[in-house]
C-alpha cells in the first residue's frame, strides 16, 4: 500500500525583535569549555556571522580548531597566543613571558571587538589567565564596558571571577563527572585537542 504523503519539514528561521550582544561565560572543571565556545563560532556560521577567538596561554600544543576553523572559510580567524599553560610542570617560559604574552592578547582581543568586523568574540582560557595574573580583572572588565551593544562575547576557562560572572547573561559551569585521564587514557585527537 501507498504510504500517506506527509508534508513538507518547515524550517523557520527565528529572528530576534531586539538583536543584542550577549555576554557568555563558560567555566567550571568539567571538559567542554572551550569546545562549547567552537560550536558557538560552527552555530553563528550558519547565521553568516563573523567570529574571531582569541586563545590565552595556548599556542605550544597544537588543537584540531587551529585548523579546523580553516575550513569555515573566512567566517572565523583564530589567534593561538600563549605560551601554554603557566605553572604547569615542563612549560620552559617565565612567568613574565606569559604576562607579556597574554597583555599582547589582551591588546588584540580589544582592536578586534572594537573592530566592527565581528559578530561574535571568543576569548578561550581567558579565566585562566586572570587567576594566573597574566591579565588583570580590570582589564577584562574594561572589555566588558567597551563591548558594542551588538557583539556577543564568550569567555571561557575555570575559575571565572565572580565580578565577571555578576556581568554576564549566561553563565554555564562544566563539572566533571569523569573524565578519561583519570583512568590514564591518554589525550585523543578531536576530542581532547
Ligand atoms: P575542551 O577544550 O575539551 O572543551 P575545556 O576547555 O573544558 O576542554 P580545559 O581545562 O581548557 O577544558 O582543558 C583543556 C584540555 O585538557 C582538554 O582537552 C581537556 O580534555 C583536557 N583536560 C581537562 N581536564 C583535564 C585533566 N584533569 N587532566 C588532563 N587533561 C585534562
Ligand atoms: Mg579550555
Amino acid at each position: 500500500m501507498e504510504q500517506p504523503a506527509t508534508a513538507p519539514l518547515r524550517v523557520d528561521k527565528l529572528q530576534p525583535k531586539e538583536p543584542r550582544g550577549l555576554v557568555v561565560v563558560i567555566t567550571g572543571n568539567g571538559k567542554g569549555k572551550t569546545t562549547s565556545a567552537m560550536g558557538m563560532v560552527l552555530r553563528a556560521c550558519g547565521h553568516g556571522l563573523r567570529s574571531c577567538i582569541v586563545q590565552f596561554m595556548k599556542g605550544d600544543l597544537y588543537s584540531g580548531e587551529w585548523d579546523g576553523v580553516k575550513r569555515l572559510g573566512d567566517l572565523v580567524e583564530l589567534h593561538a597566543t600563549g605560551k601554554g599553560f603557566c605553572g604547569l610542570r615542563g612549560n620552559p617560559y617565565t612567568r613574565e613571558e606569559h604576562r607579556a604574552n597574554a597583555q599582547a592578547a589582551i591588546a588584540l582581543a580589544r582592536e578586534k571587538l572594537l573592530s566592527g568586523a565581528f559578530n561574535l568574540i571568543v576569548l578561550d582560557e581567558i579565566n585562566n589567565a586572570v587567576k594566573h595574573r597574566l591579565v588583570d580583572l580590570e582589564q577584562v572588565l574594561a572589555l566588558l564596558d567597551e563591548r558594542p551593544e551588538r557583539v556577543h562575547l564568550v569567555l571561557t576557562g575555570r575559575n571565572a571571577p565572580a565580578e565577571v560572572v555578576e556581568r554576564a547573561d549566561t553563565v554555564s559551569e562544566v563539572n566533571e563527572i569523569k573524565h578519561a585521564y583519570r583512568q590514564q587514557i591518554e589525550p585523543q585527537p578531536g576530542i581532547d585537542y
